[in-house]
C-alpha cells in the first residue's frame, strides 16, 4: 500500500544567526489511508511544527516530505496552496468565521471544487447532519456550544473528502464527553472515508482511540 505522506530526515529550525534553534530532527515517519495516528508529547516538543509543514503551511528546509506523492522540499508557492486545499485540517480553536452560519462555514471548503452553488449547500447539509447538527445548520458559532462548533470544523473539514486530515488538539477546549464525541466522530468518517489521520493530542482521555501512537520529545519522534 503506497503511503499518503512519507517523512526521511526531516530537520526544521526557527530563528537566525545565535537564536537559531532546531525543533524538529531528523524526522522519519510513513502514514498509510484509513489510518487515525495519535501524537503526543509535551508542549514544545514541535508536534505543531510537524503538522504545519505536512499540511504544506510552511517550507521545507531540509530533508524530504511527500504528501500524495508529491515532494514538498523545493516546492513552488503555488504547489503548495493546490495541495493545502487537499488537506483537511482541525484546529484546536475551531476557526469558524462568525459572520457566516454552519452551513456556509462547510461550504467554503468547496469554494475550489467545481460544484454549483445548490449542490456546494447539498454537500454541506448532508455533511452537517452527519455529524449531528442538521438542525443547527442556519445557526452561527456563536449561537453553538464548543463541542458543536468542533462538530462545525470537523465537517468542514472533512467535506470535501480529503485523503489527509490533520487535527491539531482538536479536544483541548472541550469536556470530556465532548471530547470523546468528537474524537469518536473523527474516527469514524475516517473509517468511512478511508483517509490518513494524524492527530496530535495532550488529552489523556482519548489515547485509547488510537490505531497507532507516536511520541515526540524535543523535536525527535520517538516510537
Ligand atoms: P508543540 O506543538 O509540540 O507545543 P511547537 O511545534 O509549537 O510545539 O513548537 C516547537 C518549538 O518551536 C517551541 O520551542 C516553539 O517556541 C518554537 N516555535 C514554534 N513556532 C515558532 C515560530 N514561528 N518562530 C519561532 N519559534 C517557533
Ligand atoms: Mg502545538
Amino acid at each position: 500500500m503506497s503511503s499518503t505522506v512519507a517523512i526521511t530526515q526531516l530537520t526544521h529550525s526557527f530563528g537566525k544567526g545565535n537564536l537559531r534553534r532546531t525543533v524538529l530532527s531528523d524526522i522519519n515517519l510513513a502514514l498509510y489511508p484509513g489510518e487515525i495516528v495519535l501524537l503526543t508529547g509535551p508542549s514544545g516538543s514541535g508536534k505543531t511544527t510537524l503538522l504545519t509543514l505536512m499540511g504544506a503551511l510552511r517550507s521545507v528546509q531540509e530533508g524530504s516530505l511527500q504528501i500524495l506523492g508529491q515532494e514538498l522540499m523545493g516546492a513552488k508557492k503555488q504547489q503548495l496552496v493546490k495541495l493545502r486545499n487537499q488537506i483537511g485540517f482541525i484546529f484546536q480553536s475551531h476557526n469558524l468565521l462568525d459572520c457566516l452560519t454552519a452551513t456556509e462555514n462547510v461550504e467554503m471548503a468547496l469554494k475550489l471544487h467545481s460544484l454549483s452553488r445548490r449542490e456546494r449547500r447539498d454537500h454541506a447539509h448532508k455533511m452537517l447532519s452527519t455529524v449531528g447538527l442538521g438542525e443547527h445548520s442556519q445557526k452561527y458559532p456563536a449561537q453553538l456550544s464548543g463541542g458543536q462548533k468542533q462538530r462545525v470544523a470537523i465537517a468542514r473539514a472533512l467535506v470535501a473528502q480529503p485523503k489527509i486530515v490533520l487535527a491539531d488538539e482538536p479536544t483541548a477546549s472541550l469536556d470530556s464527553q465532548s471530547g470523546r464525541d468528537v474524537v469518536t466522530l473523527i474516527q469514524q468518517l475516517a473509517h468511512q472515508q478511508h483517509c490518513t489521520v494524524l492527530l496530535v493530542t495532550h488529552d489523556t482521555r482519548i489515547l485509547d482511540i488510537a490505531e497507532r501512537q507516536l511520541h515526540m520529545e524535543d523535536g525527535r519522534l520517538c516510537a
